[in-house]
């Protein structure tokens, strides 16, 4: 009941909003006016659409998109796009009626739509993990789109988009060697990435990690004391020095891991922070994707060695 008294009330805003605003096109001084779910998706339009997007990213530094509800406000950012561009594979779990009534009236683009069965990676019958940005060749696929789309939407600035992405995959490519490269530098017996949740997935297949997360793929679920236990139990029979906290889910349960372990006289370091499900602050290396990916990479890196 809950639920569809909220689908009422949205609706009712989307209905006043579009009831104000008569402009055929919500393009800002020329620029073609998108919105993106995550700071790493708003980033790819960024870098993509240069001069000819204006790009506003719902979530921020630090916020979890399994978890994350839209506010009246980005109803309203929404509503005023003139595109919008999302992850996916269910990710924004709580978005998914936002994004089909979108759809019905720009858009509403998902960057892992032209993703193959075999590229995602299955963790149950119905369900995949959607954390595809963490394989880096795979988020030139992303690229792909976004750019295919920009041109679709505003085919005028066709040249500038296509300059853009090609100068874009280059630099992708170069952080896919550096990954690959700095992995490699870890003993293998140590190739292990224990973290808050399993967002490493991609990550560790792609370049070589065996990975472990305490909680599931999706922050929804919660861990129980029996998680703690197993996960206490993995890190002493396997003697895992480091573990990893992440920027956007909290720092408790990993803590309680570490004690856990500490008690049974095995000491595991936290290993630093990584940016798993939202980038760092604008104007630092974790706030574009590419920071991100190498800040991650080198803490893991230096914790493992
Ligand atoms: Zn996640």
């Amino acid at each position: 009941m809950k639920f569809l008294k909220w689908v009422g009330s949205l609706l009712m805003a989307v209905v006043m909003i579009s009831g104000c605003s008569n402009e055929p096109s919500n393009h800002v001084q020329g620029k073609l006016n998108v919105v993106a779910t995550t700071g790493m998706i708003g980033d790819l339009v960024e870098n993509i659409g240069g001069e000819h997007v204006k790009v506003t990213s719902l979530m921020g530094p630090g916020v979890d998109p399994h978890l994350y509800k839209a506010t009246q406000g980005d109803v309203k950012t929404l509503d005023s796009a003139d595109m919008i561009f999302y992850n996916g594979v269910h990710l924004e779990g709580k978005m998914t009626d936002i994004f089909e009534m979108m759809s019905k009236e720009k858009p509403t683009i998902a960057v892992t739509k032209d993703f193959t069965g075999d590229q995602l990676h299955k963790v149950s019958e119905t369900e995949h993990d959607p954390h595809v940005w963490f394989d880096v060749k795979l988020w030139m696929v992303a690229a792909e789109a976004v750019k295919d789309e920009l041109i679709a939407n505003d085919p005028d600035h066709e040249a500038s988009y296509l300059e853009n992405y090609e100068a874009y995959v280059i630099q992708l490519k170069e952080l896919d060697e550096y990954v690959h490269e700095e992995i490699n530098k870890i003993p293998e017996n140590q190739r292990v990435l224990v973290t808050a949740h399993d967002a490493f997935g991609y990550y560790g297949k792609s370049y070589g990690l065996e990975v472990r997360g305490l909680q599931g793929m999706n922050t929804l679920s919660e861990y129980g004391s029996k998680d703690v236990t197993d996960m206490r139990e993995y890190l002493v029979e396997n003697e895992i020095k480091a573990i990893f906290v992440e920027s956007s889910v909290p720092k408790k349960a990993i803590e309680a891991v570490i004690q856990g372990a500490e008690k049974q006289g095995h000491s595991v370091e936290i290993g630093g922070e990584l940016f798993s499900d939202a980038m760092g602050e604008k104007g630092t290396e974790e706030g574009t994707y590419i920071g991100m990916v190498r800040h991650n990479t080198d803490t893991i890196v230096k914790a493992l060695k």
